[in-house]
C-alpha cells in the first residue's frame, strides 16, 4: 500500500521560547495555522490522493503538546472524522521534550496519534544552553522514555553544527537517538536564519555556522550510526520551499537545495573505501561496484565525485558502478573483475 503524509505546519505554535537557530515562518513558508486552515488543506491534499493510500496527517513547525490545551484538541479534532472514517491512518507530531508527560500522551492517543517526532537537537547540555532550549538531555531521556513505553512510534531529531557542538556530541547524540528506542530519525545541519539570535550571534564573530562541505562531513557519521540501528532516516536538512529563496532570508550554514543527496553521497564514498579496502588489488584493477536499486546516482555523486575519487584513488584500470536488486538499503558491493572495461 502507498503511504502519503499530509503535512500541517503550525509554525512556533506552543513554543515557550525562542530556541537560537529557528525561524519556523522561513523554514515552513507558512504563517500561523487554524483549524479552519488545518481542515482546508487536509481537504485539498485528500482530493489528490488515491483511495488505497495509507495517509497520515503530520503536526510540524512548533511545540504540539505545548499549545494551549484547547487549541491543541481543536486541531487534532480536525482530524478525528477522517480517522473515524477510516480515510487517514494515524496522525504524527512533533514537539519539545519538557512539553511530554502522561496525561498529553492518553490525550494524543485518544485522538489517532500513533508517531511523535521528538525535537532533540542534541544531547549536550552545554549545547542545549548555548541554543537557548530551555529544556536539558535529561528530559529528552524522560521524554522519549515514556513516549516509548506508551507504545508510539518515536521519531529522533537532531542537529549538527550547533553552537558549541563538536562531531563527538554529534556521535553522542546520534547514539542516545538509537538507545532511546527511535524507529525514525531526521538531521538537520544547522542554517542561520536572519532574525534570530543566532544571526547575531554570527554577525558578532561568537558563532562559526559550518560551510555546507564541513556540515556534510560531519553528518555522515551520525548517519552511519542511525542507519546501522536500522532507524529509518526521514529527511537530512530543510524541506525546500519559497521563503528559504527570498533575499536575505538565509544568512549562513548548511544551507543547499540537496543537501540530503549530499549526505548520502559521501556516506557512499566512505562505505565504498571500506568494501574496497576488504580487496587485494593489484596495479591496474577492473572493479565492480554494486548499490541497491535507486541508489546509482546517490553513489556515484554529483557531477560523479565518487566515480571520479574512486577510480583515481586506486588507480583503477576500470571502474563500474551498478544496481544491483539484490541489494537494499545503502549496502555497497565491490568486486573485482577479470579483464572487461569499466563505464
Ligand atoms: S526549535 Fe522547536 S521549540 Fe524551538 S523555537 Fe523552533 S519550533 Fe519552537
Amino acid at each position: 500500500m502507498r503511504h502519503c503524509t499530509i503535512p500541517i505546519f503550525v509554525p512556533h505554535l506552543g513554543c515557550p521560547c525562542q530556541c537560537s537557530f529557528c525561524n519556523q515562518k522561513t523554514i515552513t513558508g507558512v504563517r500561523p495555522m487554524t483549524p479552519i486552515d488545518a481542515h482546508r488543506q487536509i481537504e485539498a491534499h485528500l482530493a489528490t490522493i488515491p483511495r488505497d493510500t495509507a495517509v497520515e496527517i503530520a503536526f510540524f513547525g512548533g511545540s504540539f503538546t505545548a499549545i494551549p490545551r484547547d487549541e491543541m484538541v481543536a486541531l487534532l479534532q480536525v482530524a478525528s472524522p477522517y480517522i473515524k472514517s477510516g480515510r487517514v491512518a494515524s496522525v504524527r507530531i512533533s514537539t519539545r521534550p519538557d512539553a511530554i508527560d502522561g496525561d498529553v500522551l492518553s490525550l494524543l492517543a485518544s485522538h489517532g496519534v500513533k508517531t511523535i517526532e521528538l525535537g532533540i537537537q542534541s544531547t549536550s547540555d552545554r549545547v542545549l544552553y548555548a541554543c537557548r532550549r530551555g529544556h536539558t538531555a535529561e528530559d529528552c531521556r524522560r521524554a522519549a522514555e515514556l513516549i516509548v513505553s506508551r507504545g508510539f512510534t518515536l521519531g529522533g531529531q537532531m542537529m549538527i553544527g550547533l553552537p558549541y557542538s563538536t562531531l563527538a556530541d554529534e556521535i553522542k547524540t546520534a547514539r542516545a537517538i538509537v538507545a532511546m528506542g527511535a524507529k525514525e530519525a531526521r538531521i538537520y545541519p544547522t542554517v542561520v536564519f536572519s532574525g534570530t539570535p543566532l544571526s547575531e550571534e554570527t554577525a558578532s564573530g561568537d558563532y562559526m555556522p559550518l560551510t555546507v562541505e564541513e556540515a556534510v562531513d560531519r553528518t555522515v557519521a551520525p548517519m552511519e550510526i542511525l542507519l546501522n540501528a536500522d532507524i529509518k532516516l526521514l529527511r537530512i536538512g530543510l524541506c525546500e520551499n519559497e521563503s528559504l529563496h527570498a533575499p536575505g532570508q538565509v544568512i549562513g550554514g548548511a544551507y543547499h537545495p540537496a543537501l540530503g543527496e549530499l549526505c548520502y553521497s559521501s556516506l557512499y564514498r566512505k562505505r565504498m573505501n571500506t568494501e574496497i579496502s576488504k580487496l587485494t588489488l593489484s596495479e591496474q584493477s577492473n572493479l565492480k561496484i554494486s548499490v541497491a536499486p535507486g541508489k546509482l546516482s546517490m553513489a556515484i555523486g554529483q557531477k560523479r565525485c565518487n566515480y571520479t575519487a574512486i577510480r583515481d584513488e586506486f588507480a583503477l584500470a576500470s571502474l563500474k558502478i551498478v544496481e544491483d536488486p539484490a541489494l537494499a538499503g545503502f549496502a555497497v558491493r565491490a568486486d573485482l573483475l577479470s579483464q572487461e572495461k569499466g563505464s
